[in-house]
């Protein structure tokens, strides 16, 4: 009998702990994220052979972003940030396009970003004003964009702009550009309250001039890339990252009731901890089975948005819950800034933001329920 994905997911994070033992990695801070993501190796897991990835597919991804946010929260971040611009050129990119980018990036010798927020828009993605003008040849790109996951360790974005100055779903298109580009730089690098050491800031676009070739897609297609990005690739590669969280907040948890003696005896003696450890536990059980099934289900050829939805959503709300949970069972040492258990919980809170805030992924769900659900592709309303 063939292994089923739960095993799988297992055999990978196995390997991908192995060999991030075999980095030996210094504590703390890591000074080069760019290089650690190319030494470890696991960027290109999803990207087929034919384009120099590993071929391993969706679930190796996902295990591989939980495993390596277990190590370091800012690595598990980063690679997912990474896996969300391959996203893009995967699903959308030419057989030119692909073959032009996604080896370097397999081989995390380069790394891409999706760039969409901007300062007046986030959930409504209608609401960018970053405008990509047709000129001789090419595109004319003028625009800020913040928030970008990897975005000063990149050597590649993949922007989604406006190319109609109309409101309507056909206004937005999806580019390629190079980092090196005359008129992209980044900006503001954002001091973030987690994940501390993940890239995430501004990138500025001043009259960047972009051939033709890097219009992925055709004009007008952009809202929809875009959505079909974040649900398709965002939503697993976040979740993914909450589940490394989740466990480590299990993990600390457990390591204080086993070794903290309270009454004569170890804290795990008491009721009230069986059941806070119980739910952690059933939280991150029915998250990773969620994300890992539609994973699953990708990688047979099928699409399972809203195994991505109830995922993200499970995944993401239990590390914050998680978090809260490990804090409060460590009493005044899970306050301490040592112990890491408000750090977790800083870092569990990062993710809800991203690919979907709660509210809007309830949205999504409601409208499954509802039958009104549009597939992400498909997309063309606004929120
Ligand atoms: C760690 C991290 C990584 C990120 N990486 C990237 C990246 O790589 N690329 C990128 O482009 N962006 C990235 N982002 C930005 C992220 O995509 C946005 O934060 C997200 O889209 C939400 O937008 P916003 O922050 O502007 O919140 P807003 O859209 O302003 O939302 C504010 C509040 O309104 C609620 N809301 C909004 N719309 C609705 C609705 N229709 N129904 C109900 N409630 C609603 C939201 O739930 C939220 O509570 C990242 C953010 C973080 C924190």
């Amino acid at each position: 009998m063939s292994p089923g994905f739960w095993d799988q997911a297992e055999q990978y994070r196995h390997q991908v702990r192995q060999d991030l033992e075999r980095l030996d990695l210094p504590d703390g801070d890591l000074p080069d994220m760019h290089a650690v993501l190319e030494q470890l190796g696991w960027t290109g897991a999803a990207i087929p052979t034919r384009w120099g990835g590993r071929g391993l597919g969706t679930v190796a991804k996902i295990a591989a972003i939980e495993e390596a946010t277990r190590y370091r929260p800012a690595l598990g971040a980063s690679l997912s940030a990474a896996s969300l611009g391959t996203g893009l050129l995967l699903d959308f990119g030419s057989d030119k396009q692909r073959a032009r980018w996604l080896p370097s990036l397999a081989r995390g010798q380069d790394v891409m970003t999706i760039c969409m927020t901007e300062p007046e828009s986030g959930s409504h993605l209608l609401g960018m004003s970053t405008s990509a003008r047709r000129v001789d040849g090419g595109w004319l790109l003028n625009g800020r964009k913040c928030f970008i996951g990897n975005s000063h360790i990149a050597d590649l974005h993949g922007v989604i702009a406006r190319t109609s100055e109309e409101n309507s779903a056909s206004a937005l298109s999806a580019f390629v550009v190079e980092s090196s580009t005359p008129g992209c730089r980044t900006g503001e690098e954002h001091d973030l309250a987690g994940l501390r050491g993940f890239s995430l800031g501004e990138v500025i676009f001043q009259d960047c001039w972009v051939p033709d070739s890097h219009l992925v897609g055709r004009v007008g297609e952009g809202l929809g890339i875009a959505h079909a990005v974040v649900t398709r690739h965002g939503k697993p590669n976040i979740g993914a990252v909450a589940l490394g969280l989740a466990q480590s907040s299990l993990d600390l948890a457990c390591s204080h009731v086993r070794s903290r003696h309270l009454y004569g005896r170890p804290l795990h003696h008491l009721e009230a901890v069986h059941r806070r450890l119980s739910d952690m536990f059933t939280n991150l059980y029915t998250a990773r089975l969620a994300l890992y099934h539609a994973g699953d289900r990708v990688d047979v050829g099928e699409q399972h948005d809203v195994g991505f939805l109830v995922g993200k959503l499970l995944a993401s709300d239990g590390a914050v819950q998680g978090a809260i949970a490990t804090t409060e069972l460590m009493g005044a040492r899970g306050c301490h800034a040592l112990t890491g258990a408000v750090q977790l919980l800083n870092d569990a809170l990062m993710t809800q933001a991203p690919s979907g805030t709660a509210d809007v992924n309830r949205k999504r769900l409601a409208e499954m329920v509802l039958g009104t659900y549009i597939p992400a592709r498909e997309r063309t309303l606004t929120l």
